[in-house]
Formats: structure tokens, C-alpha cells, sequence
């Protein structure tokens, strides 16, 4: 229950700031996470706190892809957990082939059990897989705990959606040849620059757009589907994001 009143000029940024506090208090975020979320803020804050025209796009193409997938997978960790758990779970309703896995940095089975557990008391009903389980696939060259895959979950992923991710992590992703979605604030991270489609939004503001745009899709012609994601440019979308965070000074 939030404390924050409704009437406060910064509700919503106030709101995502105390979800996340709530969530390190849970033992699902790391302090890592309020430091990495503050860098977050401050771009949001030169993008007017708003959905951008180029994020509307992305979050369009990330659709398609979604919908058009044979294994897509949302990688979900302590931040995103605690700051967008409402907006994961809608998007997990909204299609019912996208699979949940919890992969986390600093990991221990105590808090990847607390982060599943999370989103099932915010109404998950579906399995939600943990990355580090014992017949996990690595993912090559990380060396740290986010290199383990779920053998039904990432190991099988085609498209992978990650919010708030680590730039290594990201460019094993690519690398391994998975069609990869980040959610970064940062159009200037190595997550933005190395992903096939970078929504430069905050995560659970994108996620709403996200997860109506999906139901959209579920009905749409395989054909649109597929030009949209032929005409897509991720770098040109980058270039408009740097330009609007330009154009705020
Ligand atoms: P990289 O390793 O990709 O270069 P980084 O070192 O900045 O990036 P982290 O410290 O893991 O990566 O930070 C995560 C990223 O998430 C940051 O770029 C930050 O701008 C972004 N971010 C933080 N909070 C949010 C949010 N609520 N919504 C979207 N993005 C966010």
C-alpha cells in the first residue's frame, strides 16, 4: 500500500522509487539497484517522464517480435521485480507463450525464490522458472551467476525481453544469437547499443504500452508482422533518443 498520496506532484516517480525500496526492505532488489535506478531517474527526468515517439516504435516492434516468436522469454530480475512486478505480470497474462525466468546478479536461492514469489502474490499464475537451477545451461564467457539459463526457459529462447540489464549480459545474449529487447532509460548503455531493439522508456511505463500493443497483435496479419519488424532501425532510434535528451537543455 503506498504512502505517497496521489496528489503529489512526483506521484509516479515517488511511487516507482518506493516500490523499489520496498523491494530491497523484501530482500528481491539489491542496493546495487537504487544506485543503477537513480541513473534511470535522471534520464527520465530530461525525457520529460513521458513515451516518446521512437519508444512507441520500439515497443511496436518488440511486440511483433514477441508475438511472432517460437520461445520468447521475459529474463526478470530484483530490480525490475520490485519497480514493474504489476506491469510483468499483465504483460505475462496478455501472452500466454512468453515464459518468466528469474536471473539475477548477486544471486542466492533464497532471494530468486523471493522474486518468484513476488510476482505470483501479484497474480502470476503460470510457472515461473529460476535461472540457476541444477541442470542449468551457461550462457559463454560471463563469469558471474547471470550466466545460467533455465534449460526451458533462455536456453530455448529465440527473443529475450530484459528491463535493466547488465551491458555484458546483454552482448553474451546477442552473441549467442537470440533476438534481444532491452528496456534501458540509457540510450548511451551497452545494453542500448548492443540490443536488436533498445525501448528507451522507463520499464514499467513501457511495459503498459507493451502489453496493450501485444493484445493488438495477437490479431493482426502475420504479414504486417513481419514488414514491421523488416522495416525496424534500432540505431536510428537511438539517434532520436540522444537528440530528445539534447533538446532538453
Ligand atoms: P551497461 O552495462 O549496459 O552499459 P549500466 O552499467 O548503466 O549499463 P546498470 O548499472 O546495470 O547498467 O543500470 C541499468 C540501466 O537501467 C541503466 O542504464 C539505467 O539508466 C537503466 N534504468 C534504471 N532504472 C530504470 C527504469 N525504471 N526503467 C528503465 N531503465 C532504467
Amino acid at each position: 500500500m503506498t504512502k505517497v498520496p496521489t496528489s503529489h506532484p512526483r506521484y509516479k516517480s515517488l511511487l516507482l522509487r518506493e516500490r523499489l525500496t520496498d523491494g530491497l526492505r523484501a530482500g528481491i532488489a539489491g542496493e546495487a539497484g537504487l544506485l543503477a535506478h537513480g541513473r534511470g531517474e535522471a534520464f527520465d527526468y530530461l525525457l520529460g517522464e513521458r513515451t516518446h515517439d521512437f519508444a512507441m516504435e520500439s515497443i511496436r516492434m518488440a511486440s511483433a517480435l514477441l508475438v511472432t516468436a517460437n520461445h520468447p522469454v521475459i529474463s526478470v530480475n530484483g530490480s525490475t521485480a520490485s519497480v514493474a512486478g504489476p506491469e510483468i505480470v499483465e504483460l505475462l497474462r496478455a501472452l500466454d507463450r512468453l515464459v518468466a525466468e528469474v536471473n539475477i546478479f548477486y544471486y542466492s536461492p533464497e532471494r530468486s525464490r523471493r522474486i518468484k514469489q513476488h510476482l505470483k502474490d501479484l497474480g502470476a499464475t503460470r510457472l515461473i522458472l529460476e535461472s540457476n537451477s541444477s541442470d542449468s545451461v551457461q550462457l559463454p564467457d560471463i563469469e558471474h551467476a547471470r550466466k545460467h539459463m533455465h534449460p526451458n526457459g533462455l536456453a530455448q529462447a529465440d527473443v529475450a525481453l530484459v528491463g535493466l540489464e547488465d551491458g555484458d549480459r546483454c552482448e553474451r545474449l546477442v552473441a549467442s544469437g537470440r533476438r534481444v529487447i532491452a528496456i534501458d532509460l540509457n540510450p548511451l548503455s551497452r545494453t542500448a547499443k548492443t540490443s536488436h531493439v533498445t525501448i528507451v522508456d522507463e520499464v514499467s511505463r513501457a511495459l503498459i504500452e507493451l502489453t496493450a500493443c501485444v493484445r493488438q497483435d495477437l490479431a493482426a496479419a502475420p504479414a504486417a508482422l513481419a514488414e514491421r519488424i523488416d522495416r525496424y532501425d534500432n540505431a536510428d532510434i537511438l539517434n532520436r533518443a540522444v537528440a530528445a535528451i539534447r533538446n532538453a537543455f
